[in-house]
């Protein structure tokens, strides 16, 4: 079986900037990812890239910034009110930190200044504008379940892992 839509692919993964500094990396975490390819569950890039492949396989794509998590926004930088932070008075520049957005999600943002009422915060993807690097090893590809397909993401071995 060839990885495509509809597909379910078990993956070992890299992750290293442009200059080949590690970001992050699947085997750190010990178990393969599953994903359902096909409902953008990866980055276009990598999508793409595994494109009819098969199980154990390994290659490597370097995916721009476009195709990743796309270019930094300088409107992404705003100015928000400090009571929308849990604990301001803690927050440095450079600190990451978690916003509560009025839909009742939370956003990572990292802080940028700090100000006596407000503090400037980058709302863009820690990676967006970024160049990466991907080392794939194809553990597994099959056939997605009714199930998987009805929710839109890949399951674990074990059934159904989430409550949602
Ligand atoms: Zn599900």
């Amino acid at each position: 079986m060839k990885a495509g839509k509809d597909a379910v692919v078990r993956i070992h993964y890299t992750l290293s900037d442009a200059t080949g500094l590690a970001i992050e990396s699947s085997r750190e975490r010990g178990e393969p990812v599953a994903v359902l390819l096909g409902r953008g569950g990866l980055i276009a890039g990598v999508e793409r890239a595994l494109e009819g492949r098969a199980a154990g396989e390994q290659f490597s794509v370097t995916v721009a910034a476009e195709d990743a998590y796309g270019p930094r926004r300088e409107d992404a930088i705003q100015r928000v009110p400090k009571k929308y932070f849990q604990r301001p008075d803690r927050l440095k520049p450079g600190m990451v930190t978690t916003l509560a957005l009025k839909d009742g999600g939370r956003q990572t943002v990292m802080v940028r200044k700090v100000g006596m009422t407000t503090i400037d915060v980058d709302t863009n993807h820690p990676l967006a504008g970024r160049e990466l690097s991907f080392d794939i090893e194809i553990v597994e590809v099959r056939a997605a379940q009714p199930e998987e397909l009805a929710h839109g993401h890949a399951h674990g071995p074990q059934g159904h892992p989430h409550a949602d």
